[in-house]
């Protein structure tokens, strides 16, 4: 099991964190592709689960600590743990004490939406168990549109958006909503990307000359860098697929580093491509 690793970005120090392993459906997980093609790429379990992970970005800028997203945390049914094949055995509070960090030194919690396995570690039950923000001193940043559909929920998001994630948050007054494209910090902005959900967001990290990207369920894996290897979760698939067209030539002619939130080996790394076939050279990956 690997420490934590950063990367040095101009002005900004990141370090890819981790949450949990879990698993999802393969064939949701890859939409239209047939399972004799991805399972080459991730191997199913008995009951067809692939192997993920989630891993929320640490961003450290001058004084400010960025925490983007916070993975599944602890809050979730002996059900859904079953259901899931949540594991938690290394957990972001961990994961942020190998950074030199405790809960409290995080100032700012960036959402890049609001389903539970970006957003569930936003609020933690503590011993009494009742639900609070699960970093005290952080305020969390939140697009508006995606709190809109977070909090009115329809059949076909329904399962993705626990309220407990995120309501306890604007209970407690920590909770900033903003509208469209944005710098959070200097170097670091939101970009919309719609497609898994209406107001998904990607963030762009950039400094000294160079870009990384954290595109959360945009290219969750190193298995989803082929443009038609889209979730079946996604609302809205061909603005994923518009995104990744124009994205990923960007990405391997200006060699973005991606940082990969669903990973289960490598938390960041380059797209290259060679005789046509894309592949990822990756950076950071868990020993
Ligand atoms: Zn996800």
């Amino acid at each position: 099991m690997s420490g934590s690793k950063s990367i040095t970005l101009g002005d900004l120090e990141l370090t890819p964190l981790f949450d949990a392993y879990f698993r999802l459906d393969g064939g949701a997980m890859f939409g239209v592709v047939p399972k004799p093609l991805w399972e080459r790429r991730a191997p199913a379990d008995e009951r067809n689960r692939i192997h993920l992970t989630t891993r929320p970005l640490l961003v450290r800028t001058g004084f400010t600590r960025l925490l983007v997203d916070a993975g599944i945390g602890n809050k979730m049914s002996a059900k859904n743990v079953d259901i899931y094949a949540i594991d938690r055995r290394r957990d972001l509070a961990g994961s942020l004490a190998e950074a030199g960090l405790r809960t409290g030194d995080v100032d700012l919690v960036l959402a890049s939406h609001l389903h539970f396995d970006h957003f569930g570690g936003a609020t933690a039950t503590d011993e009494s168990g009742a639900i609070r923000p699960a970093f005290p001193a952080a305020r969390y940043l939140v697009r508006a549109d995606e709190w809109e559909d977070a909090t009115h929920p329809h059949e076909r998001n329904r399962a993705s958006y626990l309220p407990d994630d995120f309501v306890p948050l604007q209970t407690a007054g920590v909770l900033d909503l903003f509208d469209g494209d944005r710098e959070i910090l200097p170097g670091v902005r939101v970009h919309w990307t719609g497609g898994h959900a209406r107001s998904h967001q990607v963030i762009y990290l950039e400094s000294g000359g160079r870009t990384a990207v954290f595109t959360a369920d945009m290219i969750p894996t190193t298995a989803h860098i082929d443009e038609p290897w889209i979730m079946g979760y996604d609302l809205y698939p061909m603005e994923t697929l518009a995104f990744k067209r124009t994205f990923i030539r960007q990405a391997i002619e200006r060699e973005y580093l991606i940082l990969f939130e669903h990973d289960p080996v490598v938390s960041a790394g380059y797209i290259r491509e060679k005789d046509g076939k894309k592949f990822v050279e990756p950076i950071i990956s868990d020993s």
